[in-house]
């Protein structure tokens, strides 16, 4: 997220300092918006950018970043007088503080922390995009983040798909391998079900990306919501299915569960998808829909 709004909206020297390093791995950049009292209200955010010099004195805190124990840059989304406004800043500029957060459900491999500015100061060239343009820079990268968050729930059902159907050909129980049990099948039936549907509006989504449809936005929501609530209701399953084995922490599936129920939280939670696909409903009219449900079917 943080390196193609590096790409689309920073200066030309940024872009050739960071792009090369963020693309080769060297370097890792993390996307700051969420405040402790600024969530799914990413408009109602109170960090601050004012003016100083020949730059900017950043004060606030972010909470929940990813990868914000290890970043080297950070896409900041701070206040200033013309309004929201995304700022690359240098992790390691003083008045910064990084406090590690490592108690999530699940994610565990995502390096959180809240990161605190203080008086941190940056110079002009620091913002990307213009000057209250942060709404717009936040709402393009977390179009992508959601894209990701689909296809990572996509990943999610086919290895709890793999890990229910290797299992169920293995335990026996009732004189039967489970597999044989009709209400296992079922399940079974239902994960693949999930799954190729979820697969299609992953690759229509992506599609329309590519064509650079702006419908490639409710798309993806659509991809987000429904691949995050079948990821939840799938990964509940496996555990299910495996049984207490399914139960211990080192269990496959027992990740797949707490990391499903993040997916239904970030890049815009389940309801915030929900709001915003009734809104393009309303807004464009059944007929305008037509490119993000994949046209009207001849039948
Ligand atoms: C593992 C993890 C990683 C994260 N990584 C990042 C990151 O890298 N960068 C970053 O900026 N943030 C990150 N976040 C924060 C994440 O973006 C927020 O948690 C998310 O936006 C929801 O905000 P909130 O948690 O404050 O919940 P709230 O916004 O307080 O919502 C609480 C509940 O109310 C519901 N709700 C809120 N508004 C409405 C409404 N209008 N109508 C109906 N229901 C509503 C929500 O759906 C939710 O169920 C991360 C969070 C987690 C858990």
């Amino acid at each position: 997220m943080a390196s193609m709004m590096t790409a689309r909206w920073a200066g030309e020297q940024t872009r050739r300092e960071w792009l090369p390093r963020m693309a080769a791995g060297d370097a890792v950049a993390a996307f700051c918006l969420t405040e402790p009292e600024a969530g799914s209200d990413a408009a109602s955010i109170t960090m601050t950018a004012r003016r100083s010099g020949e730059g900017y004195l950043l004060d606030g805190i972010k909470r929940w970043i990813t990868g914000g124990q290890i970043a080297d840059l950070l896409l900041v989304f701070a206040r200033t007088e013309r309004g929201p406004t995304a700022l690359l800043v240098e992790a390691d500029r003083a008045g910064i503080e990084r406090i590690p957060i490592d108690d999530m459900l699940g994610t565990r491999a995502s390096l959180l922390a809240e990161v605190r500015f203080r008086d941190c100061w940056v110079p002009r060239s620091a913002v990307i995009a213009t000057e209250g343009a942060g709404l717009l820079v936040a709402t393009t990268a977390l179009d992508l983040g959601r894209y990701s968050v689909a296809c990572g729930c996509v990943g999610i059902l086919q290895a709890c798909l793999d890990a229910c159907v290797s299992y169920t050909a293995k335990r026996s129980q009732g004189g039967a391998v489970l597999r044989e049990h009709q209400l296992v099948r079922r399940l079974i039936s239902e994960m693949v079900a999930q799954l190729s549907a979820e697969r299609l509006l992953c690759r229509h989504a992506g599609e329309l990306k590519d064509q650079g449809d702006p419908a490639t936005v409710t798309a993806t929501c659509i991809a987000k919501y429904v691949a995050a609530s079948s990821a939840v209701r799938v990964a509940g399953d496996a555990v299910q299915l495996l049984g207490a084995h399914g139960c211990s922490t080192s269990a496959s599936v027992s990740r797949y569960f707490r990391d499903a129920k993040i997916m239904e939280i970030i890049e815009g939670s389940t309801q915030i998808q929900q709001l915003m696909i009734a809104e393009d409903a309303y807004r464009r009219g059944v007929d305008e829909l037509l490119p993000v449900v994949g046209g009207r079917s001849a039948a």
